[in-house]
């Protein structure tokens, strides 16, 4: 379509720009080594195209990009290039979160320490999905961009924006002309997407759409005053979270009226006509869907809770919150029945068969922390049917190409940018392997996920927990 091509071109334009920081003293200390020239020999390449693994390869880098990629027998690595023999290894792209909030519940700003995490992780791109501290998080983008600490691109959005019945420090513009102006601002001050959120009234949202379309900036939504097709219409380019904020299939939903979609869900038929309809528009549309499927699995009682290796960098405050929170949700007789989950995914999957363009975000909150968020999503797509390639394309490419930037990241192709991770272990055949990150290569500097997790414990999360 021509509005999302328009949109996509002004955006490439609005996105950070990528300065050389390899020179800053700061981020010297979380590299592995200093190199300009690397080539990975003898590695497994899952490409970020959805394609099965290449084995026995060699990729080169230099200056910041992938130079070259071919069969290890035959290709020629250049001199001065340092040699990382790798084999048993998965090279793949660094993954770009979609859904990657730098604040917490509770509005506590992550910064620097979900920067690392991030990074550690093999996240070497964020969009954030609605900020809590728009000011903080422009300098985080900033002082990333610049070298002066370690984190993966940041593409910032603007504070949330919602309705009359919306809570905490969201925005609430009450006329189309007042969102518009909040829109002017925000572009003008470097956000590059804006988040619907659940009370924003149809008046609001539609300006919210049209003025940052008309300044080369995107729109997101968690919806629920809005119904998934109202959005589409809207030219709404991406909505998160998939069928559990769909508000499309409830019998008595008014005009602009938030209604829990949560009821309807266990009676839906997945490979019913309604569903059909809904993912026939969604693609007509191009509409970007963004799977949470980490948050979500946190509502569900029965599935894995807690990872001790969250766990143990959350502060003690958190921990406590987070135990008091999994006690309830034991007891809770409410909690989601399992194959609620089940139905979560098949509508994931089915959505993509028909053509329709999937990507991935943790919503860290919670027990979810950035980076082990995006792993465990990744997971969780492969446990949804897709296959380890088509997982990794839905968390690289795909996001890539959402942000306007399907040409400079999200692949491992020739003249990309040098945004890689190195796994132990083949990905393609066990999708647990996106968890053993043994190199993170961003941007062509080689970091080590050890030394940038060094002194993380214990510093997730306030001090002082009100829930
Ligand atoms: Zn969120």
């Amino acid at each position: 379509m021509l509005i999302t091509g328009l949109a996509c071109f002004s955006l490439f334009a609005a996105a950070p720009t990528q300065l050389d920081s390899s020179h800053n003293p700061n981020i010297q200390d979380y590299l592995a080594f200093p190199s300009q020239s690397i080539a990975l020999l003898d590695v497994d390449v899952l490409d970020g195209s959805g394609g099965p693994a290449l084995t026995r390869q060699t990729v080169v880098l230099s200056n910041g990009r992938i130079s070259q990629i071919g069969p290890v027998a035959t290709t020629i690595v250049p001199e001065h290039a340092k040699q990382l023999y790798l084999p048993g290894h998965t090279v793949i792209p660094g993954l770009v979160g979609m859904h990657d909030h730098t604040h917490m519940p509770g509005q506590t700003f992550l910064g620097e320490v979900a920067a690392r995490l991030w990074l550690a992780s093999g996240v070497t791109t964020i969009q954030t999905a609605g900020s809590a501290d728009f000011q903080a998080e422009l300098s985080l983008t900033a002082a990333i961009q610049r070298g002066d600490m370690p984190g993966p691109t940041i593409f910032p959005t603007a504070p949330y924006l919602t309705g009359p019945d919306g809570n905490g420090p969201m925005h609430k513009p009450e006329t189309p002309a007042q969102a518009r102006q909040l829109v002017k601002d925000w572009s003008a001050k470097g956000a590059t997407w804006f988040k619907l959120y659940r009370h924003i009234q149809p008046a609001i949202a539609a300006a919210v759409i049209d003025e940052a379309h008309k300044q080369g900036r995107k729109v997101t939504g968690h919806l629920c005053s809005l119904t998934f097709s109202e959005a589409a219409q809207m030219g709404i380019d991406s909505i998160e979270h998939g069928l559990i904020s769909a508000t499309d299939f409830h019998p008595q939903k008014s005009d602009g009226q938030c209604v829990s979609s949560r009821q309807g869900l266990a009676a839906l038929d997945i490979e019913g006509e309604e569903v059909a309809k809904l993912i026939v528009l969604l693609v007509e549309k191009q509409v970007t869907l963004t799977s949470t499927l980490a948050i979500i699995e946190s509502h569900f009682a029965h599935r894995p809770q807690g990872e001790a290796r969250s766990l143990a960098l959350m502060s003690e405050a958190w921990q406590q919150a987070y135990q008091r929170r999994q006690r309830q949700l034991k007891n809770n007789a409410s909690s989601m029945p399992d194959e609620v989950l089940a139905k979560l995914m098949a509508f994931e999957r089915r959505f993509v068969q028909a053509g329709g363009h999937l990507v991935m975000g943790p919503d860290p909150g919670r027990h979810v922390l950035p980076g082990h968020g995006n792993q465990r999503g990744f997971e969780l797509l492969v446990e949804a049917g897709f296959s380890p390639p088509q997982a990794l394309k839905i968390a690289t490419a795909n996001a890539a190409k959402t942000l306007g930037q399907a040409a400079q990241f999200g692949q491992v192709a020739i003249g990309f940018n040098a945004d890689l991770v190195v796994l132990k272990g083949k990905l393609a055949a066990d999708a647990r392997v996106i968890r053993n990150v043994e190199l993170v290569i961003k941007q062509g500097q080689v970091y080590d996920p050890a030394k940038l997790l060094e002194g993380l414990q214990g510093r997730f999360g306030p001090q002082l927990l009100q829930d």
